[in-house]
């Protein structure tokens, strides 16, 4: 694999980085509008939301499906902004094509299963859309890189990584913990490869988000994939972890005050 797997076209034109952010899951029109529109004004120019959600046990809320791609439509018209989801087979993949989603990405629980993310590779094969893939949940880099290159194999160009921690069995305060160094093993095997940083799956918790975003500036990370929510409270999924546009905002001008300091 050459590192002509770049370029991804996604930066914010004001500045060097991706930044993504919006809700973990889609779930209603009033709550996407209210929260992209805050987004919008604090400088976020793509908004992620959950349509499917892969819960690790059923009887949870599993997401508004198609519904919800609509919704991330009417985001777009209404802000202009760029949509992101999630989808974890080939008919999530069918169904965000035709609703023209932007940008989709694999989650970790798919990126762990190379039959799925064949069945999502061929039938994106010969799509211009850009993919990102989160980490398998567990340690496992070769899965990682396995689920790239299957995209990769189907002619997918237009990739990025998303390093959103790994499930360990030691209590390290983490939901799932940032492996920097392991993971810089990863960055090193695909050259080039922009790599994101989710810190709102490592945390767990509003008040770990800034550090790790920090973290991962220190560590030339090419942006952030943040969860937020109008009422991180009120939110069906991940409400812990989920910050208000207004933190996104201070998170983002860390981040930039940083980058330019160093331009
Ligand atoms: C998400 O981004 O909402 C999500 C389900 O993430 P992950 O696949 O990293 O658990
Ligand atoms: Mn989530």
């Amino acid at each position: 694999m050459t590192t002509d797997f770049l370029p991804i076209t996604l930066k914010n034109t004001a500045n060097r980085s991706i930044f993504i952010a919006g809700p973990c899951s889609a779930e209603s029109p009033e709550q996407m509008l209210l929260t992209a529109r805050q987004l919008k004004a604090a400088g976020i120019g793509i908004f992620r939301a959950g349509a499917w959600k892969p819960r690790t046990r059923p009887g949870g809320f599993e997401g508004y499906g198609t519904r919800a791609l609509e919704w991330l439509n009417t985001v777009k018209q209404e802000t202009g902004m760029l949509t992101a989801t999630e989808i974890g087979c080939a008919a999530h993949a069918e169904l965000a094509l035709k609703a023209g989603i932007d940008i989709l990405w694999i989650g970790a629980r798919t990126t762990a299963s190379p039959f799925a993310v064949q069945e999502i590779a061929d039938c994106l094969r010969g799509c211009d859309i850009p993919v990102m893939v989160k980490n398998p949940p567990c340690v496992d880099i070769e899965l990682w890189e396995g689920a790239i290159e299957r995209l990769y194999n189907c002619g997918i160009r237009r990739l990025a990584a998303i390093h959103r921690g790994f499930k360990t069995t030691e209590k390290n305060g983490y939901r799932n913990a940032p492996l920097w160094d392991y993971v810089s093993r990863f960055r090193e095997s695909i050259p080039g490869i922009p790599m994101l940083c989710d810190p709102s799956h490592m945390g767990g918790c509003r008040d770990k988000i800034l550090p790790i975003s920090t973290e991962a500036y220190l560590r030339g990370y090419d942006g952030l994939i943040i969860e937020s929510h109008y009422n991180p409270d009120s939110a069906l999924t991940d409400s812990f972890q989920q910050i208000t546009p207004s933190r996104i905002a201070s998170v983002l001008s860390s981040w930039l005050c940083k980058e330019e300091a160093v331009s």
